[in-house]
């Protein structure tokens, strides 16, 4: 495995838990990448509503993914319950926050697809929403009770323990610098040394560091940045989501927020960070929460998402029993999970019947580059603006 992220090490438990050999080579940490860096949300789907999955794949393919993903936040948990991982595990749900009269109008939409589908997710009115978390300044909110919160590093962590207990070997500090296949072996190299193995997965996603050899293609990327207060006592922030949901809202550019086991209230936005973005988001705080105005910000990090053009996740194949997958387009926690764990067995098996998603010959995509800079421009002119409002 390339890639020491949910993916990779997702990949490297279940496939040392059938027996295999498996190393994994990360170039920096465990959880260097988004898998250490993101809001913590353990979502029961795509960002894209389940109906526009069925139309992208066709229904069958799609309500076969809509399926997994439903699902995946259970096995997200149960895998943290197996393991004793400490991720500050809480399976209170999230709360999709309508940000205006038409986020509400969209909430109405997802709520009815996800109920087709059986899903007891419910729409909850202004007042609740308010009353859920603690603010006043939402039109409403989608509540899915099958999703919940962690620590995302922990996660990570305790997914590369759990890879480890299972007899794969983690090697991080070891960068992939080429990867070619010979007489039925793929070798990888570093600048250390050489790995020769059968199977190869490309766990890098929108932290690819370049490969000599067959590589994933360049995505369009998201930057997104959260800032977390210090700890907070119940007296200044008991009533910010009392009910330990997370929360994110439906504006094109969102914002997202959790708060964690010590209290601390975390709030992100779209955006790379810096003197713009950093202002913005304290507007923000204290616009949700007037008495956080002066509260002391502890941490600023950032993070980079890799979207797909139809926000589909891909598994592309690479060559002779090698897959990449990535693209999970800001929901990387449960499909990661799922997705590194199918991928595994579709390599082991030779068989990728089961994998959540066909998997792909080839993929491009236009004017990544452009593209990672528009939104960053759109990101940072909604941020200026809102300095004037
Ligand atoms: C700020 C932010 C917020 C997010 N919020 C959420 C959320 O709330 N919920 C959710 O579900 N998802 C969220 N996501 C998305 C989610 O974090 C990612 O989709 C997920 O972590 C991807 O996992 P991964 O294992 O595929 O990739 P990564 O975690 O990015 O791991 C890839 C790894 O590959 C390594 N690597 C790269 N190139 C090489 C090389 N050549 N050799 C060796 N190693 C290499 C990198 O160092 C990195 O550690 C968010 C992402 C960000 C950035």
């Amino acid at each position: 495995m390339i890639g020491g992220g949910y993916t990779g090490l997702s990949a490297a438990r279940s496939a040392a838990g059938q027996g295999a050999e498996v190393v994994v080579l990360e170039a920096g940490r465990v959880g260097h990448g988004g898998s250490g860096r993101n809001v913590g949300l353990v979502n029961a789907g795509l960002w894209l509503p389940p109906d526009d999955v069925a139309a992208r794949l066709g229904p069958e393919a799609g309500e076969a993914l809509n399926a997994t993903l439903a699902a995946a936040p259970g096995h997200v948990f149960d895998l943290i319950d197996r393991y004793g991982i400490a991720c500050e595990p809480r399976r209170a749900g999230t709360l999709h926050l309508a940000h205006a009269a038409k986020g509400l109008a969209d909430l109405r939409r997802r709520a009815a697809q996800a109920q087709a589908r059986g899903a007891h997710v419910a729409l909850l009115d202004a007042d609740e929403t308010a009353r859920r978390t603690g603010s006043p300044e939402f039109h409403g909110a989608l509540h899915d009770p099958r999703a919940g919160t962690i620590q995302p590093l922990a996660y990570a962590r305790g997914l590369a323990r759990a890879a480890t207990e299972a007899g794969a070997r983690i090697f991080e500090q070891s960068a992939v610098i080429g990867a070619d296949h010979h007489a039925g072996h793929w070798v990888l190299r570093t600048a250390a040394g050489k790995l020769r193995a059968p199977r190869l997965l490309v766990a890098t996603n929108a932290y690819h560091r370049p490969v000599e050899g067959p590589e994933p293609p360049e995505m369009p990327v998201v930057r997104f940045f959260q800032i977390a207060t210090e700890p907070l006592g119940d007296n200044i922030a008991g009533d910010i989501l009392p009910g330990g949901e997370g929360a994110w809202d439906t504006g094109l550019i969102m914002t997202a927020l959790r708060r964690d086991a010590s209290g601390r209230v975390i709030l992100g936005g779209m955006g790379a960070g810096g003197p713009v973005h950093e202002g913005w988001a304290r507007r923000k705080l204290s616009r949700l929460f007037p008495r956080l105005a002066q509260a002391p910000i502890a941490h600023v990090w950032s993070g980079r998402i890799a979207m797909t053009g139809d926000h589909l996740p891909r598994i592309l194949r690479l060559g002779p029993r090698a897959l990449a997958v990535y693209g999970y387009s800001g929901r990387g926690i449960a499909p990661g999970t799922a997705f590194g764990a199918a991928a595994a067995e579709a390599l082991l098996s030779d068989d990728a019947g089961h994998l959540p998603i066909p998997i792909a010959d080839s993929h491009s995509e236009a004017l990544a580059t452009l593209r990672t800079l528009g939104v960053e421009a759109a990101a940072r002119s909604v941020h200026l603006m809102s300095a004037r409002l």
